[in-house]
Order: structure tokens, then C-alpha cells, then sequence
């Protein structure tokens, strides 16, 4: 409750606060973005406060999942130009404005998940793991994609990841478990604002809670006006200002395995600003590299630079969008780091991003491979660009054999057996690479270090320093409900 109590008072300071670093003097009304009809409680009315007069009409934000500081310092080493002497900068690093902490509010837990996390930079509110923007009592949360949405603007979620999965979900769904994705899906159709969809425009993957198994909902989805795509071509010639377009059943491929026909981060981000752009009022529009995460668990260092340039070119994307949309804030960040990636491991001072170029597919995809029954010496041939000893063959064979067992015998496909064995080939899979590239890993799950921050556009002032991750929120919430905008309208 600490939190909810805190909520607006923290914004009306933050927005003074913002007010006097910019030698403002306008005064307007900035309501509380506790405010809503989410039942949400805590907020203690509206204040009259000094107004930000240099707000973002659009707001673009860029979650790195998993994105923890040393990935990106890796992946400066591995997009660095060999051929000039000093270590170049990448697109992000021009924007650093601070850091973020990411520690849940959790009764057990003090790493975050990817669920905890994005409520908090979706809603302003730190909660338990595992929750799709309710609080620790199970209440909803407004989240600044439904405020923007009351405003009347227009929204977007766009992720490589299923559209249900966590950081997508917290922007406009409200359960109590991340796992519930069939509700989360229903909720995508079923809750409305002013008598409209949420969300305008939906791209990632996770088909296959739309379908017949889900109550057709992207057939319904197209009654009410949404085209459904399902590859580049189609999403390139969707008409509709709204949209949903999934890609594939589960999480969309990674960028290096993904057949030609998949749309890249880059393009599904296009298509979104090209949708809802024409909005006079302007929008909201969220952009996760998701599998930046889905790579960093399984400790896949191919996948995981695959993925942080994906998201690298879909992040210089938009910042090149607001050279011609002065009203654009651009923010990416990130919800947590994933796996403990180190750059260098052993006793040398050496990390080698020049082996890992020469992969021609990623740890996860060969894994998927081999799980599925092909074989080992052939997948690891067609995949690994870098010698691949015979006695860590001999491993991976007997990995496989391993696993295949345990899939014969085992009840369900959830058995955690099958996980342990999966996990095991993927390790065998990846040991040579992440040899040879002298990459540390320390778990296969999150860790709690503070997150980089990068913002440019009007408010990116706002991001400067360390922050809490719920400060994201509070700081588009006060963009939004102080918004040049609406209040022309
Ligand atoms: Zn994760």
C-alpha cells in the first residue's frame, strides 16, 4: 500500500519538480493518474499543479527484456567495426539518460519477473511476481496505455514474444498470474475504453490464444474492423488503422532462424507508427525485445546478440522517427537482466564477439532441432560457424538420446523432467561457443542488477539519473493527463 499512498503525491512532485527544471510558470490541472474506472484506490483527488508545457503527444517505449547493463556493453563489442581502433558506440548509447531499479514488491522475492517489472513501468505501481498489472491485493492497476487510450489516442502493443506474454500484457490486462493467458487474450477483445478496443494495433506471436480454442477471437477482432495478418506481406498491405497480426503459434522465431516471410521487430514497429500515426491526438505505443530474455535463460549468446540487434535497429528506427515528429519521446529500457551474463569468464581478459558472428543459428534453434527428433551431426554442422569438437558431439548425442527417453516415458509435456533434459543438450549444444567466445553465464533466471535507461524527445529529462522502474510510469502519466494535445480539444 506504501507504494499506492505515494503515487500521486510523487507524480504532482515529479511534475513541479519537471516544471522548474524547464523555468515553466503555466499553470493547469494535473488530475491524479491514480484516477480511472479501474476501481483503482489509493488516489486523493486532483491537484492543482505547475504544468509541464513540454510534453510528448507520442509516446514509443522500448523494452529490452532481459536487456541488463552487460548486455549491452556485450553487444557494443560485438556490433564494434574491427576495422577502426576505438570501441564505436551503439545506437543506444548516444541516449543514456540513468538507470533504473527493478526490485519487485514481492513477499517472497526480491528479483523481479518480467510481469512485476512491466507493471511497474506500466502502472506506477511495484507488485508481487507473476502479476499482469494488479497489486499485491489483486486489484487493477491503470496502466498509461488506458490512459492514453481515455485521452483518445491511439495504442500499440508490439513484441517477438506470444502478444500475451507479460511486458505486452501488463499494458491492458489484469490478472493475478502471468499463465493465464486465454483471459489475458479475452481481455484484449472484451475490456474496452469509452466503448473501444484497447489496444489499435497488436503484432508479435501467440496465435493460438485467438483461435477456435480461445472463442475465435481473431475472427472477432476482424468483425469489429481489424485486419488479421499472419507474415510481412500481409502486415505490409493491412489498410486498417487497426490490426492484429500474429506471426507464429508460440513466441515468434529468433531474428537469425526466422524464415523470410516473419516480419523483424523493425518492421512490425513501422507498421505500427505508419497505423497510429494518424491519430491527431496522437498515441501510446509499447516495443519489446522479447526474446533478448527467451535467449538470456537457456544461456544462448548467439540468440541473444541476434536479438539485441533487432532490437538495436528497431530502437534507431524510432529515434530517426521523431527527426521528422518533434512531439515523439522515445524510451527503452529494460525490465530486468537475464542469466548473469559476463563478458569474459576464466582467467583471461579477453571476450570474443568474432566467434559468435560466425554462428549461423542459435543455440535455442539447434536445441529445438535436435529435441525434434533431427540429426545431431547434421544440426550442429549446419549451425555452428566455428569448430565444434567430436568429443562435445559424443555429449550432445547422448544428450539427445537422453532427452528422447524421458519424453517417451514421461505423462505430459509439462513433466519438468523434460525441461532438465532440454536444458542439458542446450548446454552441451552451446558449450563450444560460449568457450570460445569467453561468455560467463551464472543462472538460468533473472538477476537484480539496475537497468540502463535511454530517452531522447520532448520529457527525456525526465529519465536523467537513477530512478525506480515505477517512475517510467509516473513520468507518462504526467505526460499524458497534462497532455498539449487533449487540452486543444
Ligand atoms: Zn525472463
Amino acid at each position: 500500500m506504501r507504494f499506492i499512498n505515494k503515487f500521486g503525491k510523487t507524480t504532482v512532485a515529479s511534475t513541479i519538480l519537471a516544471a522548474s527544471v524547464l523555468g515553466t510558470t503555466q499553470l493547469s490541472l494535473a488530475s491524479s493518474p491514480g484516477e480511472g474506472n479501474q476501481g483503482q484506490q489509493g488516489q486523493d483527488g486532483d491537484y492543482m499543479a505547475i504544468g509541464n508545457t513540454e510534453n510528448p503527444k507520442n509516446v514509443i517505449f522500448m523494452v529490452g527484456d532481459g536487456m541488463g547493463p552487460s548486455y549491452n556493453s556485450a553487444y557494443r563489442y560485438y556490433a564494434d567495426d574491427p576495422n577502426t581502433k576505438e570501441l564505436d558506440q551503439t545506437a543506444f548509447d548516444k541516449y543514456l539518460k540513468g538507470t533504473n531499479r527493478t526490485n519487485p514488491n514481492d513477499p517472497k522475492e526480491n528479483v523481479t519477473d518480467s510481469a512485476a517489472g512491466g507493471t511497474a513501468f506500466a502502472t506506477g505501481h511495484k507488485t508481487y511476481n507473476g502479476a499482469i498489472s494488479v497489486d499485491n491485493n489483486k486489484k487493477p492497476l491503470k496502466s498509461v496505455l488506458e490512459q492514453a487510450k481515455e485521452n483518445g489516442k491511439s495504442t500499440g502493443l508490439v513484441t517477438t514474444a506470444e502478444v500475451t506474454d507479460a511486458t505486452p500484457a501488463v499494458y491492458a490486462a489484469h490478472v493475478d498470474d502471468r499463465d493465464k493467458k486465454d483471459e489475458i487474450a479475452q481481455q484484449f477483445y472484451n475490456d474496452k475504453i469509452n466503448g473501444q478496443h484497447k489496444v489499435d494495433v497488436i503484432l508479435g506471436g501467440g496465435s493460438k490464444y485467438f483461435g477456435k480454442e480461445n472463442g475465435n477471437l481473431k475472427e472477432k477482432f476482424q468483425q469489429d474492423g481489424y485486419d488479421y495478418v499472419t507474415n510481412k506481406t500481409d502486415l505490409a498491405n493491412s489498410q486498417s488503422n487497426q490490426v492484429l497480426g500474429l506471426f507464429s503459434e508460440k513466441n515468434m522465431p529468433l531474428q537469425l532462424d526466422a524464415p523470410k516471410k516473419n516480419p523483424l521487430l523493425v518492421d512490425m514497429e513501422n507498421s505500427a507508427l505508419s497505423k497510429l500515426e494518424k491519430n491527431d491526438k496522437g498515441f501510446f505505443l509499447m516495443v519489446e525485445g522479447a526474446s533478448i530474455d527467451k535467449a538470456g535463460h537457456p544461456n544462448d549468446i548467439t540468440g541473444v546478440m541476434s536479438e539485441m540487434g533487432g532490437f538495436e535497429k528497431a530502437f534507431q528506427n524510432a529515434i530517426d522517427y521523431t527527426d521528422t515528429h518533434k512531439d515523439t519521446l522515445v524510451v527503452a529500457t529494460a525490465d530486468h537482466s537475464t542469466g548473469g551474463l559476463s563478458i569474459a569468464k576464466g582467467k583471461d581478459y579477453v571476450w570474443n564477439p568474432e566467434a559468435i558472428h560466425k554462428m549461423k543459428h542459435t543455440g535455442s534453434y539447434m536445441t529445438e532441432q535436435i529435441a525434434d527428433g533431427k540429426d545431431p551431426e547434421k544440426v550442429i554442422s549446419k549451425g555452428y560457424g566455428i569448430k565444434f569438437p567430436s568429443e562435445q558431439l559424443d555429449k550432445v548425442k547422448e544428450a539427445a538420446k537422453e532427452l528422447k527417453d524421458i519424453k517417451s516415458k514421461a505423462k505430459s509435456e509439462d513433466d519438468p523432467k523434460i525441461a532438465e533434459a532440454t536444458t542439458k543438450l542446450q548446454d552441451a549444444i552451446q558449450k563450444p561457443i560460449n568457450d570460445e567466445s569467453h561468455t560467463g553465464w551464472t543462472t538460468y533466471g533473472h538477476t537484480g542488477e539496475d537497468v540502463n535507461t535511454y530517452a531522447h524527445g520532448p520529457g527525456e529529462d525526465k529519465f536523467l539519473g537513477n530512478k525506480d522502474n515505477t517512475d517510467s510510469a509516473k513520468n507518462i502519466f504526467d505526460f499524458f493527463t497534462n497532455d498539449v494535445s487533449i487540452n486543444q480539444n
